[in-house]
This record gives structure tokens, C-alpha cells and sequence, in this order.
């Protein structure tokens, strides 16, 4: 079903407010197979409410409205809904007894204007509100349905959770199958590339590629007649995407790198010990967000000098004087020498320019991943051409981890 998504408040305007309502929702609506076609943000103007709601019902037969429910003279979402598809507004029983419960419960006193939150359109399925005082509503008439939510985030995801999406559920004819397969080491339009054969021409199954800070995700997703047939299409499809992709994919269920990272180590009773340069300590930090961490991970080292590369994981002083410290050569001494310093199974060390500068003769976005895991030692020359420091320091983070399983998948 075609859908747009109307975000109405000033505030987003004025940009002190990040329309994440819409993010939300769309993210939402997608996985269930709607087609979010148009987002729309308006302020709190009657007319200009009005036309969007015009503009997208020309267009699309569903429309999400956030924001403009509450007790205040510039909360108009609701009149403009209900005249725009001639319906009067009622009071609502239960929303008026929820309302004063919510008051009483807080001991506070309910303002006259307050009364105004219990009032619905006639017709409509009510969507009440527990984590607040606005309660919801979603209209349908001549098979064009609007649906209302407050625009406070917390409120309109409970609200999604408690009632809109069974009532959208209703309108699914078909049943939607999707898989989130992750990958690193390749960029956006290689991988698109290297699909090619697969994302050409597709109707169903669908492969959509999404660009996430050095990573890269695709979704396989097939709308079927039943289940059984749209999980049988997506398994097909992830097939095929593995022959062509495989050694880039980490993840078929949609996992963070760090966490597969540690899953394994775990089941394979190995440790890692990190030494880190330009990241200093990211990657430790990683390991240590996923939970049962100190399973895995006793000690890291953060060598951001020559001197500590040399006193705390035993770089040898000719290495980095021969080769530079920004070498392979350092990068695997400090692997090796961060496993020994541990007493960890595997060492991972990086050694780069996260930019925006870098020496003479060398670029920001050059790096060096050394790895030393039993007799396999040894590195991957990384090279961003950014000088975007933080974006260069958390790809080198995602290197190590994809050095480290790469060891161990
Ligand atoms: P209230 O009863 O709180 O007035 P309301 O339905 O009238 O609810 P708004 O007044 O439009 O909603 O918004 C309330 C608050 O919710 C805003 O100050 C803002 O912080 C947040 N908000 C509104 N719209 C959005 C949005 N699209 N994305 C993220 N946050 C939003
Ligand atoms: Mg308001």
C-alpha cells in the first residue's frame, strides 16, 4: 500500500527537533511491506496541514500523522484530519476516563482544555494511550485510512506497539519474509556491483543495499500468499547473494559485528588481546559492550607512541625505524607483541593515520591491521582516502574486527 508520512510541528522546522517519528515509522511500515513514498513536515498552520494532507492522499492510500494531538490551541492535527475526510468529532467515554485517571493518579489538577485530548472522529478506531495523555485514532473512508499519533517518540512507538501496527496488519493481504544480511570489507557500490545479476530486474524476492559507517547492509525480502512461500524465496535468494558475496558477509540475522566477534571466541574458548594506535582502545571497547566480555578479553593495550609500542606490547625500536610505524612490519610486532603481553590467544593491532593529516609520503586513511593467531601471522593494508577522523578510527575498529573473525569463522 502506498503511504506517505506527515510530521507536523514547528519545532522540526526550526530543526531543534530531529524528525525521528518518521524514521521510525518508515523503518517500521517498510519491514511490514508498505510503500513509504513521500515524508512530509509542516508546522503548526492549519491551511498548510490541510494541503499536505491533500497532496498525499492524492497519491498514496495511507497517511501517518505525528505530532499537533495535544490540549493546546496550535494542536489542530485532529480537526484538520477529520474534516479533510468528513467526520465530526466526538466525546470519547473511555478516552475521557482515561484522561482523568491520568490526572488523578498524579494528583494533579486536569486545565479545562484538556478535554479537548478526548474528543475523536466519528468512525474511527481509537488507539488509546497509556504512556500519555493523547490518545490516537486511525480513520478510514472510501479506502484512504490516516492514522494519528502524539508526537512525543515514546508515546507514538507505544502506540505502534499497542494497536496501530495489529490495525495496519489488517490491510497485509500478503505475508512479508525479510532477512538483514551484513557485511564489511566492501563498499556500497562494489557490492551492489557484484550483485548486479541479482538486484537486476528484481521483482520478488527484493535486495536493497544500505551504507552504515564502513558497513554494508542488504535486505532480502519477499511478500507472498503465505509464510511458508516468502521464507522458502528469501532462503533461495540469500543463497544466491552468498555465491556471489559469501566472503563478505558476517551476519545472515542482522548481528553487530562485535557481537558475532565475541559469540565465536566464546563458543571456541579463545581470547584476543588488541594493541591499538590510531584507535586507542575502540576495539576493546567493542568487545567489552557485548556482555560476558571478560570471557574473551583480559587485557588490551592502547600504544598510541612509538615508546609504548615499544615498552608495552615489545615492538622491537629497528622495526619502526626500519619500516616506519605506520608499516606492516609494526603492525604485526604489535599483534604478536600484544598476544604475548597478554598471554591471549590472538593479538590485533592497528597502526595509522586517522587524519586529517599525515606524514610526508603517506595519506590519512592508511592503515595497517596485524593479526598473530597460533603460526598465522600476519596484516591487511587498509586504505580509507578520507581524512574524516572519526569516521577513519571506527573503520579501522571494524577492520580489526573482521581481522579477528576472519581467524576464527
Ligand atoms: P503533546 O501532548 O505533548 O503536545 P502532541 O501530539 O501535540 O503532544 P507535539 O506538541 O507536536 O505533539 O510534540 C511534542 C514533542 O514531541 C515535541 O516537543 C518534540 O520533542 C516531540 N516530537 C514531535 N514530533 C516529533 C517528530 N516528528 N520526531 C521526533 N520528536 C517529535
Ligand atoms: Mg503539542
Amino acid at each position: 500500500m502506498k503511504t506517505s508520512i506527515i510530521a507536523v510541528g514547528t519545532e522540526l522546522l526550526f530543526g531543534q527537533t530531529v524528525n525521528t517519528n518518521a524514521s521510525f515509522l518508515s523503518d517500521k511500515l517498510n519491514h511490514m511491506g508498505f510503500d513509504v513514498m513521500y515524508h512530509f513536515v509542516v508546522g503548526d498552520n492549519p491551511e498548510r496541514l490541510r494541503a499536505k494532507i491533500r497532496e498525499a492522499f492524492a497519491d498514496t492510500d495511507l497517511i501517518l500523522l505525528t505530532g499537533g494531538l495535544g490540549p493546546t490551541q496550535d494542536d489542530l492535527t485532529k480537526e484538520i484530519v477529520a474534516e479533510e475526510m468528513g467526520a465530526e468529532l466526538y466525546l470519547d467515554e473511555q478516552a475521557l476516563e482515561d484522561l482523568k485517571a491520568f490526572f488523578d493518579k498524579r494528583g494533579r489538577y486536569m486545565a479545562e482544555n484538556n478535554l479537548k485530548q478526548a474528543y475523536l472522529p466519528v468512525g474511527c478506531t481509537p488507539l488509546y494511550n497509556a504512556s500519555g495523555t493523547a490518545p490516537g485514532f486511525a480513520l478510514e473512508k472510501d479506502g484512504k485510512i490516516a492514522i494519528c499519533f502524539p508526537g512525543p517518540p515514546r508515546e507514538m512507538k507505544w502506540l505502534w506497539e499497542n494497536g496501530a501496527r495489529a490495525y495496519l496488519e489488517g490491510f497485509m493481504d500478503k505475508k512479508m519474509f525479510y532477512r538483514v544480511i551484513r557485511t564489511i570489507g566492501i563498499g556500497e557500490s562494489d557490492l551492489e556491483m557484484l550483485l548486479m545479476p541479482l538486484i537486476d530486474g528484481q521483482t520478488d524476492p527484493t535486495i536493497a543495499t544500505y551504507a552504515k559507517e564502513g558497513e554494508c547492509t542488504l535486505r532480502v525480502a519477499s511478500q507472498r500468499d503465505t509464510m511458508e512461500e516468502a521464507e522458502a524465496a528469501v532462503r533461495e535468494m540469500t543463497d544466491k547473494v552468498t555465491e556471489l558475496a559469501g566472503e563478505y558477509i558476517y551476519s545472515y540475522d542482522d548481528e553487530e559485528l562485535n557481537e558475532v566477534v565475541v559469540r565465536i571466541l566464546k563458543e571456541k574458548h579463545l581470547t584476543v588481546a588488541s594493541a591499538e594506535s590510531a584507535t586507542a582502545g575502540m576495539f576493546a571497547s567493542r568487545i567489552a559492550d557485548v556482555p560476558g566480555a571478560s570471557e574473551v578479553m583480559h587485557s588490551s593495550f592502547v600504544t598510541y607512541s612509538n615508546e609504548s609500542k615499544i615498552r608495552n606490547v615489545g615492538v622491537p625500536a629497528e622495526t619502526i625505524e626500519k619500516y616506519g610505524v605506520v608499516s606492516p612490519e609494526t603492525a604485526v610486532a604489535m599483534a604478536a607483541g600484544a598476544r604475548a603481553a597478554a598471554g591471549a590467544d590472538i593479538g590485533v593491532s592497528v597502526t595509522g593515520y586517522a587524519g586529517p593529516e599525515a606524514d610526508p609520503g603517506h595519506n590519512a586513511g592508511e592503515a595497517y591491521i596485524g593479526y598473530a593467531f597460533g603460526d598465522n601471522t600476519g596484516f591487511y593494508a587498509v586504505n580509507t582516502s578520507r581524512s574524516m577522523r572519526k569516521w577513519n578510527r571506527n573503520y579501522f575498529m571494524l577492520r580489526m574486527l573482521r581481522a579477528v573473525y576472519l581467524l576464527i569463522k
